[in-house]
């Protein structure tokens, strides 16, 4: 079985599930969650899927080594319970493990109810604490999430004769390219219930480490490469974002009039929408709500800044730091 913080991130969609069905997902807490696709302009782009097997792996994982010097630093690691618990995580408790054992600790803090987070200024003290028996004794264990130890990033206008392997092999640039993986696009056969993947001229590229060059050299062509920015989750239960139905504690909403549906036979009349997120006067499937557009700003901050879910939500979420909105982020332009 992977390790459930192996991939934190990517979203791997089978082809032949037909628009509105269900697909799986992992969420920012690697648990693997069902979430729904929806029939929206905006779905037709997905990625071919591949199996656990083939998903991408940094030369140096984090259960052998740590961090190797291709990473920036300072240097993170993360603490979570060794055994799946509801238990929050305590961070003071971390803390204490740590006190007087090393010596470079920036910070410890919290990243999410069940995980923490220690900032190491030295890279050897952070790789010691991953084999530091001390947090098994306590119960928890130490790890460094896949996005640390990968970057992605998209190349556009990339010709669709060019194989993944190939691009793999001569991508040229400062960082070692782990994978390629071309892009598809997902269309509806005309005057047919099926759904057909085409090839587009963008690749996914996974680079080894915390840093996402600018860009790359191909066959001498210098080509821009672009963070990739995943998908914003929305549960279809209770219509709040970043989880999906089944792992959803809130209850049944209409989606259209927000109001709580006691039975499945809820008749909606329709004519005044309400959004269970915003309250304002639209679904709450609506791309204009300005609470997706936050969720989505989430998304952008951790593919931009390589952050963890918990991090980037407390700075799009905090009122204190300046309003942040989607030119913040001029490279970002819509997905091919
Ligand atoms: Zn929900
Ligand atoms: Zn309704
Ligand atoms: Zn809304």
């Amino acid at each position: 079985m992977p390790n459930e913080d192996e991939d934190t991130t990517m979203h791997w969609l089978n082809p032949s599930l037909k628009r509105g069905s269900e697909y799986r997902d992992n969420d920012d807490d690697g648990n693997e969650h069902k979430k729904l696709n929806f029939g929206g302009r905006d779905n037709l782009t997905q990625f071919t899927p591949i199996s656990q097997t083939q998903k991408p792996k940094a030369t140096h994982t984090s259960s052998d080594i740590g961090y190797s010097d291709v990473y920036k630093g300072p240097c993170s690691i993360w603490v979570k319970h060794s055994t799946p618990s509801d238990k929050p995580l305590n961070i003071y408790h971390i803390g204490k493990i740590v006190t007087n054992r090393y010596k470079s600790i920036i910070e410890i803090k919290k990243d999410g109810r069940s995980k923490g987070l220690i900032l190491f200024q030295n890279r050897q003290e952070a790789n010691a604490s991953l084999k530091d028996d001390q947090f098994m004794a306590h119960g928890l264990c130490t790890f460094i999430p896949e996005f640390k130890k990968t970057r992605k990033g998209v190349l556009k206008g990339i010709p669709t004769d060019l194989k993944e392997a190939e691009l793999t092999q001569d991508i040229i640039c400062g960082t070692k390219v782990c994978q390629v993986t071309r892009i598809n696009k997902k269309c509806k056969v005309p005057d047919k219930d099926e759904i057909q993947w085409i090839p587009t001229t963008s690749v996914l590229v996974y680079f080894e480490g915390d840093f996402l060059p600018k860009e790359i050299s191909l066959f001498h062509v210098i080509t821009k490469v672009s963070p990739y920015v995943k998908r914003t989750t929305q549960c279809l239960k209770c219509f709040k974002f970043a989880h999906i139905a089944k792992f959803c504690r809130g209850k049944q909403r209409c989606g259209i009039c927000g109001d709580l549906q006691q039975t499945k036979d809820h008749e909606c009349d329709g004519i005044t929408p309400r959004c269970a997120n915003c309250q304002g006067s639209h679904k709450s499937t609506s791309k204009d709500c300005p609470i997706f557009k936050k969720y989505e700003l989430i998304n952008m901050k951790m593919a931009y800044e390589n952050l963890s879910y918990f991090e980037a939500k407390k700075l799009v979420f905090n009122k204190s730091s300046p309003v942040l909105t989607k030119e913040a982020f001029p490279e970002h332009s819509k997905r091919t």
